[in-house]
């Protein structure tokens, strides 16, 4: 299957459809918008825009084969999930090349998120066979309390640009494992490595027409999806990554009609690096949690909480080592800093940072666009008072920042509406993990970078980055199954009238 090469090697740019029921096929208005590599403005692909019409039908697609889906044995179903696994493995270099290509991901970057789809295909198929039910006992003499759950059904599935293809299998590879079936609208900054490509992975590996659907969209569509998704009865639930700003507005309309809804959204993470940390290693992390990707992960560290006593030669060092690292072409083997998504994220960072110098803050190294790159970024100086302190910047800025004592440390970092991940930096790990305890974050990494994830545990965020449940394979049955409380009275009992 050569489809990112024919991608790559056409000079007319194809026309990519939407795989609907197991078949590829034209928006019904036949209207499509445009895939460009960010670095370079070149066309990837012309991609499907779909209609009301569209979504219907995959909606219905997935409706339709839920019940035989979910009636196949738990070894059939995870046999998808094996083959899935090991063509991914063959064709992890294609999908590499066009999150390079298509989302500006460095090399270092692709491979990474490349190395968690098998992991998360596998632990899907690991997931058919876990246990779906319970036995309570009962204070009613003679009678049995069993628990038993059953997948919801359809999930619609949003997923994002910055990690399209891990993100987009996150999205729904459990839920799918658990036998309810799948529309994924991947982003518009996406469409082929979060979508089109995994189409053709599952169409490939043999599962069956229609459990798996790909509907795209351009940007002014994506609320059409977003719409449908909540009101049409045949979705069940909805899985969500993405903007704080686009799931609030989704979660409150799903709250009227009752639909559960997960939600992935953004972050405002800190690094604690305490007076005994090891300097060197502290830099180094802040480094790769503020940088990797240019910053644009949830999970990237936008603050930098140090101990008064370390404060002066941490930020000199950190400075210095930043500025080893000019932004490149992601295609270019040694480019860490890479290119900003689009324009728009682009010129977010840009006011993010010049309205921060204007309120007073130092800009210790770069500070200034060159489209599409973003200089990578330190700041000192920063009160709190500041929208760069307060909002995610998703982009390579970080904020440097003293604090007077350990409490202090604390009192920062928690300084949030977000709560999705931080790491401490201690010569005493023990000490790390108490504190741990005290950070109002879903996840927190003692002697680690903020950015880490693995797919079998549960990623999650609190307060404005996200909830409904806990991703993973854990998470998941409790995210996108249904309990039920059967009891059965096995004796006649006595009733009161
Ligand atoms: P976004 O919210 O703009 O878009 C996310 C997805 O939602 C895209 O597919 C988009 O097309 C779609 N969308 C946009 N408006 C919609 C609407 N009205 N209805 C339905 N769908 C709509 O976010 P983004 O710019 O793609 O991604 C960046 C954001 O995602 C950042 O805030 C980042 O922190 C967050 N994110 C969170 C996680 C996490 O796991 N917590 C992971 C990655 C990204």
């Amino acid at each position: 299957m050569f489809y990112w090469k024919n991608i790559e090697e056409n000079t007319t740019p194809p026309e990519q459809k939407l795989f609907i029921g197991g078949h590829w096929s034209d928006a019904s208005h036949a209207a499509y918008f445009e895939d460009r590599d960010p670095t370079t403005g070149r066309l990837i692909a012309r991609i499907a825009d779909s209609t009301s019409g569209d979504i219907d039908r995959a909606i219905a697609a997935a409706a339709g084969v839920q019940p035989m889906w979910e009636e196949l044995s738990p070894t059939d179903r995870a046999s998808f999930f094996y083959r899935a696994a090991e063509l991914f493995v063959e064709r992890r270099d294609d999908f590499a090349r066009a999150l390079i290509a298509e989302t500006g991901s460095t090399f270092g970057k692709a491979m990474y998120e490349c190395s968690l789809i098998p992991v998360a295909l596998r632990e899907a198929a690991g997931l058919t066979t876990r246990e779906i039910g319970e036995v309570l006992p009962s204070n009613v003499p003679g009678r049995i309390n069993r628990t038993m759950r059953r997948p919801r059904g359809v999930i619609g599935v949003i997923s994002p640009w910055n990690f399209p293809l891990y993100l987009s299998v996150r999205g729904f590879v459990y839920a799918l494992a658990l036998g309810n079936t799948i529309v994924l609208k991947p982003s518009e900054d996406s469409p082929v490595s979060g979508g089109l490509m995994l189409a053709h992975l599952l169409s490939d590996a043999g599962f069956p027409p229609g459990v798996f659907n790909v509907v795209t969209a351009s940007r002014e569509s994506a609320p059409r999806i977003g719409t449908a998704f909540v009101n049409d009865k045949k979705v069940a639930g909805i899985s969500f990554t993405g903007s704080t700003k686009v799931g609030q507005q989704l979660s409150a309309e799903c709250a009227r009609l009752f639909k559960p809804i997960m939600l992935e959204l953004g972050g405002k993470n800190s690094i604690l690096v305490l007076e005994d940390a090891d300097l060197d290693h502290a830099v180094d992390l802040a480094f790769f949690g503020a940088f990797l990707h240019q910053g644009q992960i949830c999970m990237s560290t936008d603050r930098v909480i140090v101990a008064k006593a370390l404060y002066d030669e941490f930020t000199r060092n950190l400075v210095e080592k930043v500025r080893k690292f000019a932004p490149c072409p992601p295609d270019d083997p040694h480019s860490v800093i890479g290119p900003i998504i689009n324009d728009r994220q682009l010129q977010r960072v840009v006011a993010l940072v010049d309205e921060a110098r204007a309120a007073g803050a130092i800009v210790c190294c770069g500070g200034h666009a060159q489209a599409p790159f973003y200089q990578p970024t330190v700041l000192t100086g920063i009160t709190p008072g500041m929208r760069i302190w307060n909002e995610e910047i998703f982009g390579p800025v970080t904020c440097v920042v003293p604090a007077d004592d350990t409490e202090h440390a604390i009192a920062l970092a928690n300084d949030s509406d977000y709560g999705l991940t931080a790491a401490i930096v201690t010569a005493d790990g023990q000490a790390g993990e108490i504190l741990a305890e005290r950070i109002n974050a879903g996840m927190v990494h003692v002697n680690a970078s903020t950015v880490h994830d693995e797919p079998h545990c549960p990623f999650s965020g609190i307060g404005a980055s996200g909830g409904g449940g806990k991703w993973g394979p854990k998470g998941a049955i409790e995210a996108f199954t249904v309990q039920r409380w059967i009891s059965t009275q096995r004796r006649k009992a006595a009733l009161p009238f």
